[in-house]
């Protein structure tokens, strides 16, 4: 039998079988894939040297359901579309995705694309690391789950396995409390790749701050994270914060240094090298010296 050039598959069961057997490329909304490979004639297949395994029909992949436990599980495949349509999105993922691409980009384009496209720009991707998102994929092994950072180590890099599919996204959903800080840098409001993607989100619940999460897309080779300032912060009050802050003597305090410490942004088609230094420099005050403190002494509008 000769090699397909592109599959449909009937099930999740099947499709895991073609990409094991076939080294199948998975494709959802295509929105990457076609960019990548514009020099091709047209869209008719061949698109790859190797099989184009569709899956953005797959029921297992595009259902958003809640777990019970006040995580939301959004299928890789769900279009961005109806995740923005749900009402349990979080604020902060809806904000990344309302300025992702333009509508009709958002008709087909995919969290699992978003993801397996590993760009350190990417925006939803961003605000997923704020989020602490955790990541399903399915095997013929079978399945696990990955915290977002780990799966993703460098431009268009994943650990993503040569047999395995993303099948799913869980991110905690909002609750009393819950604050998004959602910033992007583009060329124009709509298809504008960020110069700069800025995410954070936690909650502030009778004076303390809980779940801090802070992720920096386009100013490093993955998107801009530390889990150990997050866990630093974790539990503040006004006071605790404000001493904690003080550790540092730089401009917007500690957790500004050691977060401006971690990017390394480059100049390209899209920025400048120093032009991203200062909108993260700008916008890691506006949080950390603005926002937090105003959150945390209760004068939040
Ligand atoms: C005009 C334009 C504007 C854009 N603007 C933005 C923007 O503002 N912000 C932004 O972040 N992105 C932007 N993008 C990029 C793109 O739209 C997004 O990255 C989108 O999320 C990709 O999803 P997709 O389903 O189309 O991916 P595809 O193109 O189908 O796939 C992308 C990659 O992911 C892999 N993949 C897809 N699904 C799976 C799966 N389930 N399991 C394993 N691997 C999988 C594919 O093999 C491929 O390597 C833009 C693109 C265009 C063309």
């Amino acid at each position: 039998m000769s090699t397909p050039a592109w599959i449909r598959p009937a099930t999740l069961k099947e499709a895991l079988t073609m990409r094991r057997d076939y080294n199948a490329r998975p494709l959802a909304g295509a929105t990457d894939i076609y960019v990548r490979h514009r020099a091709a004639t047209g869209t008719l297949p061949p698109l790859e040297d190797r099989p184009v395994l569709y899956v953005g029909h797959l029921p297992e992949l595009t259902s958003i359901s809640e777990d019970g436990k006040g995580w939301l599980r959004i299928g890789a495949a769900t279009v961005y579309t109806d995740i923005l349509e749900h009402p349990d999105t979080p604020l902060l993922l809806r904000r990344a995705i309302e300025e992702l691409a333009a509508p009709a980009l958002r008709n087909a384009g995919t969290l699992g694309g978003n993801i397996g496209n590993a760009s350190p720009a990417a925006d939803a991707v961003c605000a997923l690391y704020a989020l602490h998102a955790e990541v399903d994929l399915a095997g013929h092994a079978g399945e696990r789950r990955v915290p977002i950072a780990q799966l993703i180590t460098g431009p268009g890099k994943t650990t993503v396995g040569a047999d395995e599919l993303i099948t799913a996204v869980s991110v905690p959903m909002d609750r009393p409390g819950s604050f998004h800080y959602y910033r992007k840098a583009g060329t124009r409001r709509a298809n504008a790749l960020s110069k700069i993607a800025f995410c954070a989100g936690g909650t502030v619940l009778e004076g303390r701050l809980t779940g801090l999460g802070v992720a920096v897309g386009a100013v490093g080779p993955t998107i801009v994270h530390s889990r150990d300032l997050e866990v630093r912060a974790e539990g503040s009050d006004l006071a605790r914060y404000r001493k904690l802050q003080q550790e540092e003597s730089a401009p917007g305090g500690f957790l500004t240094a050691r977060y401006m410490a971690l990017i390394s942004p480059i100049s390209d088609q899209r920025s400048t090298d120093a032009y991203r230094r200062r909108v993260t420099e700008n916008l890691l005050r506006d949080l950390f010296e603005r926002t937090i403190p105003t959150l945390l002494s209760g004068k939040a509008g």
